[in-house]
């Protein structure tokens, strides 16, 4: 549902894309594979329903999930080196954003070493990420949050709307995010672009929020490349 109303790029010049990691940057949410192969799969059907109805929070949810996994880092990467994957078109869509001048920064609500090994896997070891981190033991994962500062006055909780607001600069013309999840959805109310899939998409068009959808990235620069040059 595009088009109506986007911010008129006519004087874009330098672009902060906030790219969300599991689900968008990898063709599958490493934080699913985690716990499916080394924790309790079940238990992810259990808070779905509590996680959409806004009963728990996603950080409850995730350290919740996280107690069943039991894998040391190693086994961990291992695993999601062979079964994340790159969506298509990534890398080529860095290389795209950085020759233009704009910035992209990875916000995240899943784990830095993970992000860190598969960006350095996918040549892009350079990208700034923000996340949270896991300690993963075979006695379990501890997670621990990132500073996101007070809890959002939109959603009450800490969330990626604080973090990308805190990410504009005096050079920042516009915002662009990307994303597939819950932990975009507030987010994506400051961003003058948004780009989303699966749970984004459905929760963005319930809250009347336009948004392009995406199932790669040849699709997301060439939606922005039209957006910076025709201003539509
Ligand atoms: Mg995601
Ligand atoms: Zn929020």
């Amino acid at each position: 549902m595009p088009a109506e109303g986007w911010y008129h790029p006519a004087a874009v010049t330098r672009i902060l894309i906030a790219c969300d990691f599991d689900g968008t940057i990898t063709r599958h949410d490493t934080l699913h594979l985690i716990v499916n192969r080394f924790g309790d799969p079940a238990m992810w059907d259990t808070l779905e329903g509590p996680l959409r109805r806004g009963e728990i929070t996603v950080e409850e949810a995730m350290q919740r999930e996280f107690d069943s996994v039991r894998a040391s880092t190693d086994a961990v990467l291992d695993h999601l080196s062979t079964a994340a994957g790159i969506r298509d078109g990534f890398p080529e869509f860095v290389r795209w954003a950085e020759d233009g001048g704009h910035r992209l920064v990875v916000t995240s609500n899943g784990f830095r070493v993970v992000i860190d090994h598969l960006l350095t896997e996918a040549g892009l070891a350079h990208l700034p990420v923000h996340s949270n981190m896991a300690e993963f033991t075979t006695d379990g994962a501890r997670l621990s949050w990132s500073d996101r500062g007070d809890r959002c006055t939109h959603c009450d909780r800490p969330c990626k709307r604080a973090l990308v607001a805190e990410l504009r600069d005096a050079q920042t013309d516009a915002v662009v995010l990307i994303g597939d999840g819950i932990s975009d959805r507030c987010a994506a109310g400051v961003a003058d672009l948004v780009f989303a899939r699966a749970h984004l998409a459905e929760f963005l068009t319930d809250d009347g929020i336009p948004f392009e959808p995406f199932e790669d990235f040849h699709t997301v620069r060439r939606r922005m490349e039209s957006w910076l040059v025709a201003g539509a």
